[in-house]
């Protein structure tokens, strides 16, 4: 459903604003919300509707454990702004700190959760690693084979659907200008500024530009130069009938084997929702990807080896959706490396839901200061410029 509950397109009031962002999903909106903040004017182009691809349809997990330490400061920064909801964008995500367990199956691997949590950069994730009477008294429902387990007190879940719109409507309300339906062909350094080219919608123009197309985000980067290795993949999610609310913490499997990595929640209303085990290939012309049956089958077989009495339930309802994927599984965020005034935020790799209040305001600031506080050198597109030189000098 588009944001204006209604299937009219948004009149085009303006051409031109300070920023113009391509992509509304979590990223954009989020992004158009805090440059509003900041008092830039904004225009969101987005080609369907707002949060109808990943951001909208993905698992829910507000989860900082288990992300690359680089992006402990990043994600801390968006923790925080995911506690001043609802107030700050007067909508409410359903956001629930419920807590979320991270278990494994290998003594070995406690130890590895143990080094993680003594790692400076996650001290404020509260993590306590538990293993044998511990983890049995504090989580009695968990199976043999669960060995240990890592818990964050302060992780939980939100409601996906409703992320994206909400933080649109919000920038709407603070003067940015939303526009769906606007497909972006062609965009350019022009003297001083940047001209935005749309599929039959005219052209836009605009001082600073933003990418945070998602899936699509590599199509516009090589436009300027900076091609990087992005891969589109469609992680697979089910939901169970509603039963008894008693699963509390969000629970994921820690392994190194993609079909054991399970991952589920259970909502207020009862419902279990379940993501993992396998990834499907999307097809990007159509923009459609498919849930496939055989993840279903390692999802229930993969959360019984977690909770073993989750045997006999019924799935309502699966489905999968188009994420952008890196080869070091770090997002590219940050200004371009070639073109002043260009900013990218795209390429989540799956982790994207708990980082888009963050992503939005590290966007916002970078682009009305030049700066941020925030650690996000890690993700510049220059490491791909970089490896792309160092292959052709290795040949
Ligand atoms: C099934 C699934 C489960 C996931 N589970 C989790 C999770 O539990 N926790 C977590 O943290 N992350 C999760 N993620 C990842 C997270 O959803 C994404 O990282 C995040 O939503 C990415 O947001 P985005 O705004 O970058 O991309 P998107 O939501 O894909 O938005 C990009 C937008 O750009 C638009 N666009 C692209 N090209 C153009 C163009 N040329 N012109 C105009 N518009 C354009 C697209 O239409 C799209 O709406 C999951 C992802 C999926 C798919």
């Amino acid at each position: 459903m588009s944001i204006m509950a209604t299937t009219q397109p948004t009149p085009i009031s303006r051409r031109e604003a300070d920023v113009i962002i391509v992509g509304g999903g979590f990223m954009g909106a989020a992004s158009a919300f805090f440059l509003r903040q900041r008092g830039l004017s904004v225009i969101l182009l987005e080609r369907d509707m707002i949060g109808q691809y990943a951001s909208g349809v993905n698992f829910g997990n507000v989860r900082r454990q288990g992300r690359y330490l680089c992006q402990l400061d990043l994600a801390n920064r968006s923790r925080a702004l995911w506690s001043q909801l609802p107030e700050l964008i007067d909508d409410d995500l359903e956001f629930l700190p419920s807590g979320h367990m991270r278990v494994c199956y290998q003594p070995e691997q406690i130890a590895e959760l143990e080094a993680y949590a003594a790692a400076p950069e996650a001290r404020e994730l509260a993590l306590q690693v538990l293993s044998g009477k511990a983890l049995r008294e504090r989580f009695p429902y968990l199976g043999p084979e669960v060995v240990g387990g890592s818990y964050a007190p302060h992780d939980g879940h939100a409601n996906p659907r409703l992320a994206a719109p909400a933080f649109a409507r919000a920038a709407r309300r603070a003067g940015a200008d939303i526009l769906e339906g606007v497909d972006v062909s062609q965009v350019e350094k022009t003297g001083s500024g940047f001209r935005v080219q749309t599929e039959g919608q005219g052209e836009f123009r605009s001082a600073q530009l933003l990418i945070t197309a998602g899936a699509w985000g590599d199509r516009l980067s090589t436009q300027f130069g900076e091609p990087v290795p992005l891969v589109p993949r469609g992680p697979q999610m089910s939901v169970t009938e509603p039963l008894p609310y008693r699963l509390k913490t969000v629970i994921g499997v820690y392994t190194k084997r993609e079909e054991e990595v399970v991952y589920f929640r259970q909502i207020p209303r009862g419902n279990i929702i379940i993501g993992g085990c396998h990834r499907a290939i999307p097809d990007m012309v159509s923009r459609r990807v498919s849930f496939e049956p055989q993840a279903m089958k390692l999802q229930m077989q993969q959360m019984r080896r977690v909770i073993p009495q989750l045997g006999n339930i019924n799935i309502i309802r699966s489905w999968s959706g188009i994420e952008s994927y890196l080869p070091d599984s770090l997002p590219v965020m940050g200004p371009s490396s070639q073109v002043d005034g260009l900013y990218y935020a795209f390429g989540f790799c799956g982790a994207g839901f708990q980082l888009g209040p963050g992503v939005g305001d590290v966007m916002a600031e970078l682009l009305s200061t030049g700066q941020t506080s925030t650690h996000i050198d890690s993700f510049h597109i220059r490491r791909f410029a970089a490896a792309d030189q160092h292959k052709s000098v290795a040949v």
